[in-house]
């Protein structure tokens, strides 16, 4: 006897949308999160258009952006210090016509507060998968570190990037390579009424500088690798990097003391070749960990949720065996996938490979085409906010 129809492994952005839409179908879902709580550092804010369009299509947009967020309508590059307006999201389709930079947790809660009013919903937080349950070569479930085993007829792998669940499943990642890290922090600022997000490059020195009205979150890009040798220039040298390379940052830049307040994101770029088993099926990181250029993980991760439920969730409702269908997920998101990850390689190895070895030229025929002809910023706007094969809500509501 199964405890659930589908158990989600993993509270993040892809599980708690598989999880609540599952459920919403009717589906017995019950989502494992090894944290007690959505709190944890900064893991990416970046709600896009297409994802607020599917909260759009749902009925619960207005209800979402009741959370703490800010929105960003537009995207600047700095180069040498001139200002290239580079990304116009204010004239696409749909509701969605910014980037919501929302805190994660803030989302995540939003999630969960929606799928605990949905009876076939349940969440058990605390509760870390170690292992799986196989029987004649299918999943039936997983075990918990507490020992608990709990099964279930589809088992969804959510957790992300690092996943022990495709490690237990032997599906085999295809490492893409990376050649950059990123140094996250935070510096304080006034708010203002104009949202200033914008990337600087100078001096072979990269910053992001995410405006969160009143603080900056801030992304420093280094070599694969560096952090340990940026560390042995010490705190002043890095100060100073950041504020030679983004001078909007001001004096707030002496407000970071301590390397403890500097995290490391160590930049990952992979892909599962297959993507399910028997009784198994994973997505989001899980699947496919992304770069942060462009900032289209927390996105990619809602957009194979939908699809899967799109595909699964009335089968399953109906009792259907839902084996023969999971090829027919990842068929679906195989292809932006692998276009949005050969389009961060190539920005790896030629934007940000050029900027850091200080290659780019003062005003970059690209960037004064976007800064020149206004609607020409409407094309990486949907590029980034809509992604391809943008998913709609098709899955049954019970
Ligand atoms: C520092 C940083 C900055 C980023 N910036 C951005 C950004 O700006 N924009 C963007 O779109 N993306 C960004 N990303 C990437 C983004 O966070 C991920 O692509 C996205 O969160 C993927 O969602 P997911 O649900 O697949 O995986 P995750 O968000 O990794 O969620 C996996 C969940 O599973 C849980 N879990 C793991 N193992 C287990 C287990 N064994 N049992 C139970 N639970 C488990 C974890 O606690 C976690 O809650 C950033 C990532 C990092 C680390």
């Amino acid at each position: 006897m199964s405890d659930c129809q589908v158990l989600v492994v993993g509270g993040g952005p892809a599980g708690m949308m598989a999880g609540y839409l599952f459920a919403r179908a009717g589906v017995r879902t019950m989502v494992l999160e090894k944290h007690g709580d959505f709190l944890r550092d900064f893991r990416g804010d970046t709600v896009h258009p297409s994802t607020l369009d599917l909260f759009d299509e749902l009925g619960l947009l207005d209800h979402l952006l009741q959370r703490p967020h800010d929105r960003v309508a537009e995207l600047s590059a700095v180069v040498r210090g001139r200002t290239f307006k580079v990304a116009d999201f204010s004239h696409l389709p749909g509701r969605g016509r910014f980037i919501a930079m929302m805190p994660q947790w803030e989302f995540l809660d939003f999630l969960s507060c929606e799928a605990k009013r949905l009876p076939a919903f349940s969440l058990a937080m605390e509760t870390e998968a170690t292992g799986l349950i196989e029987e004649h070569g299918r999943v039936c479930g997983v075990i918990a570190k507490n020992g608990r085993t709990i099964r279930a007829g589809l088992t969804i792998a959510a957790d992300g990037r690092g996943s022990v669940l495709r490690k237990a499943a032997d599906l085999p990642l295809r490492d893409l390579g990376a050649p950059i890290d990123v140094l996250w922090f935070r510096l304080p600022k006034q708010r203002e009424t104009k949202n200033e997000t914008a990337g600087f490059i100078d001096g072979g020195h990269m910053v992001v500088l995410i405006d969160r009205g009143d603080y900056w979150q801030c992304a420093r890009v280094i070599g694969k690798g560096e952090f340990d040798a940026v560390k042995r220039k010490g705190l002043d040298c890095f100060r100073a990097d950041v504020r030679a390379t983004a001078p909007m940052v001001g004096d707030a830049i002496d407000e970071l003391h301590d390397w403890d307040e500097v995290k490391l994101l160590t930049v990952a770029l992979d892909r599962l070749d297959r993507w399910h088993r028997p009784g198994l099926l994973a997505i989001g990181d899980a699947a496919h960990a992304m770069s942060p250029v462009g900032g289209v993980g927390i996105n990619l991760a809602v957009q194979d949720a939908v699809a899967a439920a799109n595909i699964l969730a009335g089968p399953i409702a109906a009792g259907e065996e839902a084996d023969g269908l999971l090829e027919r997920v990842r068929a679906r998101r195989a292809f932006p996938v692998k276009a949005i990850q050969s389009l961060q390689r190539a920005i790896h190895h030629n934007v940000i490979g050029a900027a850091r070895a200080d290659r780019i030229s003062r005003a970059p025929l690209l960037l004064r085409a976007l800064n020149g002809i206004a609607p020409l910023r409407r094309i990486p706007a949907r590029i980034i906010g809509l992604g391809l094969r943008r998913e709609h809500i098709r899955s049954p509501k019970a």
